[in-house]
């Protein structure tokens, strides 16, 4: 593991939500794909953060990111402006989020512009955002070492074309099974992912909500699962703070290897499991260190099972 981990940059979506679930509801929570992996991250390396706000994004939600050790130079905010809003719902499958309305809002006219010392980052996450703007941070950054990328339907449907592109440019592409079906047109969630391996990534992660995540890395092939959590209160930014957790870890540890990326996978669905405790990003307030040490090993129990019986076998 490396003493002085380094920095992930990540560019993503930075938000006030209005989620309703089947346990309660908030409006204008803060949310977004940026704020959520950037904190799930930080528990291990250093952030720098690439996004926009509108005058209207409360300060104590920019206090909150700087006492995470989330570097805070490369955001915007624009006077007069509205931050990006996302309302949506879920019913008792928290698999699917049905969204209500997405307000790009400041978003739609930003164009980001990396400070000096942002574009000689290693590790790279382009979280969920337009297509067209996770081009225009990467082509900024001069020599990465990891570049991981995240999208949604949204998306899918509105910029195939800059998706695509994204693609062909990146080492590790992320995204939930549905997703990879409708990008892909693959009804197996297998041959999904080989087919986006076919468009750019050597890596790709299918996130499958409350059943696990797969890796696919070249031939290799990992499947981890997820935590049998007995209380959820709202599944918005597991995603992300799967993501966040996930190129954190392997930022800490200095190292792309299978086993780090296997790792990384446990890891990220730690942060997932810990982040659908509570709404917005209230969780992740009073998580520990410990408290990510207990539900690792947790997972290692749940999953662990002995070699095979070779007498009967
Ligand atoms: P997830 O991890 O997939 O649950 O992501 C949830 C977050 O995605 C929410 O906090 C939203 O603010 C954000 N979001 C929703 N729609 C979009 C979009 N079209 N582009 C970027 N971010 C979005």
């Amino acid at each position: 593991m490396s003493d002085n981990p380094s920095p992930v940059l990540i560019v993503g979506s930075m938000a006030l939500d209005s989620v309703r679930t089947p346990t309660g509801e908030v409006q204008d929570a803060l949310g977004g794909a940026a704020d959520y992996s950037s904190v799930a991250a930080s528990f291990y390396s250093p952030v720098q953060l690439v996004g926009v706000v509108g005058d209207d994004f409360p300060q104590e939600h920019l206090d909150f990111l700087a006492s995470r050790n989330i570097d805070l130079g490369g955001v915007q905010k624009i006077a007069g402006g509205k931050t990006f809003r996302w309302a949506g719902y879920y019913d008792f499958d928290l698999n699917i989020a049905h969204t209500l309305d997405t307000q790009l809002n400041v978003f739609a006219d930003f164009k980001p512009s990396l400070p000096e010392v942002y574009k000689q980052a290693q590790y790279v996450f382009l979280a969920n955002i337009d297509p067209e703007l996770q081009l225009q941070v990467l082509s900024q950054v001069k020599n990465p070492k990891l570049t991981v990328m995240d999208t949604m339907n949204f998306w899918i449907e509105g910029k195939r074309d800059a998706l695509l592109k994204v693609l062909r440019h990146v080492d590790i592409a992320f995204m939930n099974d549905a997703e990879a079906r409708q990008l892909t047109g693959k009804l197996s969630v297998v041959k999904a992912a080989r087919a986006l391996q076919a468009l750019g990534p050597k890596t790709v992660i299918i996130k499958k909500g409350e059943h696990g995540a797969l890796l696919f890395s070249g031939d290799d092939h990992f499947a981890a699962p997820s935590y049998p959590l007995e209380d959820i209160a709202d599944p918005t930014g597991a995603g992300d703070s799967f993501a966040g957790g996930f190129i954190g870890y392997v930022a800490q540890q200095g190292s792309t290897k299978i086993d780090v990326l296997r790792k990384a996978v446990v890891y990220g669905s730690v942060m997932a499991s810990f982040n659908v405790e509570d709404f917005s990003l209230n969780r992740m307030r009073t998580l520990s260190h410990a408290d990510i040490a207990a539900r690792y090993r947790q997972f290692r129990d749940i999953s662990f099972f002995e070699a095979l019986d070779e007498a009967i076998a």
